[in-house]
């Protein structure tokens, strides 16, 4: 590494770091990983186990119980303290697994968003990982990519780089590769690109100067965190749960306090009378009041769900680790569930719903009738066809001219890996078909090196087009590719077989007539131009590409990716529309949504497409009216792309959206779920999604969708499991008070029953699977909550169920003697246990028979049960738990007949799932 890289001139640099322009080779490059480790800065967000264990106990409700266990000391009941104890550690326990569980899986999503580079090494250019670069290394810099260290600029082409991550300052500043004073403050260095930045336009190369910890952004130690945590739908969603749920449980346990001092007094001979009541409980000796309290103390811990957050943050990384198993890599955990609840996709079109292996078959020029291209693919060999007879390129000068634009008007790399023999892709898939094309016409700027390009201008998705300027002897010519329409508008003049003519209206129409034809083909139509320059300009501006000599268009196929028109209808059962919204022509836009049905039968014969340019001539309603019905939108910029998303929203949609551009950027921001593309998009893109996709593939947002649902479905039905069991004990325990019975629980079994037996089942809920239906119904309301009343008959049935069959076991035993009690106790305590343990059986799905999802078809959630099982019947068997919580020994036989008896709750679940299945047939 070297200090102040960037007051030294290129050459004292490259030779300080021991490199050159064809970069360092494989060995060398193995010898300084060694030497300066990998490129990366330590992610300051894992926390320490040990530190993970403590936060367990820093939390209200282990306060309010270790309050109970003092009190309990003091009033001499040891045993009390012991088990309150236990539960306070089992459950700390259970928090610990699941929180470090959690964090496991954030740091397994982050060890999937390796950042890439591009470098050249060997003389290569290639793509790698980032935290393989090594000082020394050179940087490919193009639009969009993100700067993976700090680098010195050797070359510079219009180069803008956004700081905003290092500085502060959002507006891009420009770079170049002249030395600079020494005593230039860091911000201010301009031949300098720093680890965490973006280029936001332009192409540079550079040579790296730092690695890891010791670039500037490593050494103000400032992670660049690569999962964001903020307060989203999702979660907005949770607090209300968690305050719903807070507030059942105060109420509940007031009730419960009141109706057991009540009894108390009762028990006690008390008459009651209102206006004596306070000083009857005063009267009352400390050990009746103290069972009261505790009571009261054991409903109202066990109610308050202070184990969701921990059940909500497994139940997303779960869901985020299985859809990035299906390569959709979630930068932004509630993402997960926020994808379940999205109305409206928003696509783009190459790429996503394409292959996007572009292959150029047809070429055009004006006063030929057209050649058509043989071969597939990256492979460079293929023939030009004219008149279905092999052409010889040299025998048509202007030709020629069509394939020198494509192949030097290029940025685009094809590499060949000699042993496989295949060919892949380094840069835009357009810009590899014109390549491709030109390679197979022999044209290939390798082989004439006394063609030397000066200047590029990357794709602009603003004015569609790109350009190269370059030198031929000493002739200079600007090369232009891009979209027909916009080409054809800044031409002047148009190549024929007779030479270089002025553009007429008849050349004009001929053309439009053709680039119409092949995209209703559904092919991608590029036009070629040039213009030849007395002298070089330095740089390329955008408005300065004008007065062109129209050259020729070329016909490139994209065909849909095979699995999109499956996922297309998958998103139509599942209620969530689908729109394409493309840079593309119109024709080639309405092709593809044919072939791919975004457009079918339904659609009538209204108008299915509307251009950027129909959009902005509409007054609000027109285009409130044409937002809402029509799936496709061609011809679009970025702009538009976001001016859509805001509209959606407006309307109350919850829109996921596509997009790869550093253009995209703010669209992709603005959506409730941005997805980049992780192959094709740019790091500005993917930094500005929540969802990467690493595949680039529609079908992938769609199963990302459903376990979005899944995700949702899961914690609905994990609250909704608590809240009925909950429920049920507390209807149990108030039915056995107003029917005059002793208590059917003590305070200590009730706090066991709650965090033990309900912990060990809810956080093995979470990992429950998908069912195969989730995407059978409509999405969700954004803002519906979590807990809302379709729980209602299960919760009263449980409530019902788990009420008798819980007192009549204890009246079984009971017999009006204090004696009988313990045995008693034992028996309602076995029953609650079993009838919570069938209701998570119930709970796995709410409309789905257990029988048809399968009763074996979770393992965890079995495991979970089963150790339960075991524990239950620890701590009601064994002699010594036994006196620790009350309780007496049951013989066996009656532990299986109320077993057995239990599991009326789940037959009672099914029958009440049978009944609703058939009402909604
Ligand atoms: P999309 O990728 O959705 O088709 P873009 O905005 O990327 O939309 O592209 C718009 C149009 O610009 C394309 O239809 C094509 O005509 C042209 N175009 C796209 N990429 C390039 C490129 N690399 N070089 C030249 N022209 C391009
Ligand atoms: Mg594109």
């Amino acid at each position: 590494m070297i200090d102040q890289a960037y007051s030294q001139p290129v050459e004292k640099v490259l030779h300080d770091l021991q490199t050159d322009k064809y970069g360092l080779s494989q060995e060398e490059v193995t010898l300084r990983q060694q030497q300066y480790g990998t490129n990366i800065i330590p992610d300051g967000s894992t926390i320490h186990w040990s530190v993970m264990l403590f936060r367990q106990f820093n939390n209200l409700l282990v306060w309010v119980l270790l309050g109970a266990a003092l009190i309990s000391w003091f009033t001499g009941h040891l045993m009390d303290v012991v088990v309150i104890v236990v539960v306070v550690l089992v459950n700390t326990c259970i928090g610990f697994f699941q929180e470090l569980k959690a964090q496991q899986a954030v740091s397994s999503l982050k060890s999937m968003l390796v950042a890439k580079a591009k470098v050249i090494r060997d003389g290569q250019k290639q793509m790698i990982a980032a935290p393989e670069l090594v000082p020394g290394d050179i940087l490919v810099l193009e639009e969009g990519d993100h700067i993976p260290a700090d680098a010195r600029l050797i070359e510079s082409k219009h180069m803008r780089a956004i700081e905003a991550p290092l500085t502060g300052e959002s507006v891009p500043v420009p770079k170049h590769a002249e030395s600079m004073p020494s005593d230039t403050p860091l911000a201010d260095q301009s031949n300098m690109v720093r680890k965490g930045t973006f280029i936001a336009g332009g192409f540079a190369l550079a040579v790296v100067t730092a690695t890891g910890m010791k670039t500037a952004i490593g050494q103000i130690a400032s992670s660049l965190n690569t999962i964001k945590i903020g307060k989203t739908n999702f979660q907005k969603k949770t607090d209300v749960l968690a305050r719903q749920m807070a507030i059942i449980a105060i109420i509940s346990a007031t009730i419960l306090m009141v109706v057991s001092l009540f009894q108390q007094l009762k028990a006690a001979g008390v008459s009651l009378q209102l206006n004596r009541v306070l000083s009857d409980i005063s009267a009352l000796p400390t050990e009746a009041l103290r069972e009261a309290f505790l009571i009261s103390i054991a409903a109202l811990v066990s109610s308050i769900p202070e184990g969701l957050p921990a059940v909500l943050s497994i139940v997303l990384a779960i869901g985020a680790n299985r859809m990035a198993s299906k390569n959709a890599i979630i930068r932004e955990f509630t993402a997960t569930e926020t994808l379940g609840a999205v109305t409206t996709i928003i696509t783009d079109k190459t790429g996503t719903l394409t292959q996007n292996t572009l292959t150029v078959e047809k070429v055009a020029i004006w006063g030929y009738s057209h050649w058509d291209v043989t071969g597939e693919g990256w492979s460079p060999i293929g023939q030009f066809l004219y008149d279905q007879k092999v052409s010889d390129i040299r025998q048509y000068p202007p030709l020629y001219q069509v394939l020198k634009i494509c192949a030097f008007c290029n940025n685009a790399t094809i590499r060949h890996d000699q042993q496989q023999d295949s060919y892949s892709l380094v840069g835009d898939p357009t810009e590899g078909a014109l390549l491709v094309l030109a390679a197979k016409g022999k044209m290939q700027p390798s082989l004439l090196p006394h063609i030397v390009r000066h200047e590029d201008m990357p794709f602009n998705s603003d004015i569609k087009m790109r350009a190269s300027l370059l030198q031929e002897m000493d002739q200079h010519q600007l090369l232009v590719a891009g979209a027909p329409e916009k080409v054809l508008d800044k031409s002047t003049h148009i190549m024929t077989p007779n030479g270089v003519v002025p553009m007429t209206d008849v050349h004009i129409s001929d053309m439009r007539e053709r680039i119409e034809q092949w995209s209703s083909n559904a092919m991608r139509v590029i036009a070629l131009a040039y213009k030849d320059m007395e002298i070089a300009p330095k740089g390329i501006e955008p408005h300065e590409v004008k007065q062109l000599v129209f050259a020729g268009i070329v016909g490139m196929i994209d065909p849909p990716r095979p699995d999109v028109k499956e996922a297309i209808m998958t998103c139509k059962k599942a209620g969530i529309r689908v729109i394409m919204a493309t840079g593309d022509h119109i024709n080639t836009a309405i092709a593809i949504a044919k072939a791919t049905g975004i457009l079918d039968d339904q659609h009538g014969n209204d108008t299915p497409a509307y251009t950027e340019k129909q959009l902005l001539e509409m007054d609000e309603p027109d285009f409130e009216n044409a937002i809402m019905e029509t799936p496709v939108f061609a011809r679009l910029s970025p702009q538009m792309k976001l001016k859509i998303a805001e509209k959606l929203q407006e309307k109350g949609e919850l829109i996921a959206m596509t997009g790869d551009g550093v253009n995209d950027a703010p669209a992709l921001k603005k959506a409730d779920v941005g997805v980049a593309m992780g192959i094709m998009g740019t790091d500005v893109a993917r930094d500005a999604a929540n969802v990467v996709l690493s595949d680039d593939r529609f079908s992938t947002i769609v199963s990302a969708v459903e376990q979005g649902r899944i995700v949702f479905n899961n914690t609905r039905y994990t609250s909704f499991f608590l809240l009925t069991t909950n429920f049920a004990e507390i209807a149990t325990l108030l039915s056995a008070v107003a029917l005059g019975m002793p208590l059917p629980l003590t305070a200590t079994q009730i706090l066991w029953l709650n965090l033990v037996t309900d912990g060990a089942c809810t956080s093995t809920m979470a990992t429950e699977q998908g069912h195969g239906d989730e995407l059978l119904s409509k999405p969700v309301k954004p803002n519906e909550s979590i807990l809302n009343a379709s729980i209602l008959p299960l919760l009263i049935m449980n409530a019902l169920v788990m009420s008798i069959l819980a007192l009549g076991s204890f009246n079984f035993y009971y017999d009006g003697t204090p004696d009988t009690l313990p045995h008693a106790r034992s028996a309602a305590f076995i029953v609650m246990a079993f009838c919570q343990l069938f209701n998570v059986f119930n709970m796995r799905s709410l409309t789905m028979s257990i029988f048809k999802i399968g009763l074996f078809s979770n393992t965890y959630i079995n495991l979970g049960l089963f150790v339960s099982v075991c524990l239950q019947i620890m701590i009601i068997e064994v002699p010594f738990f036994q006196t620790i919580f009350g309780f007496a020994p049951i013989p066996m036989t009656d532990f299986v007949i109320m077993a057995c008896l239990s599991s009326i709750t789940l037959w009672a679940g099914e029958c009440y799932k049978l009944i609703k299945n058939k009402r909604l047939r």
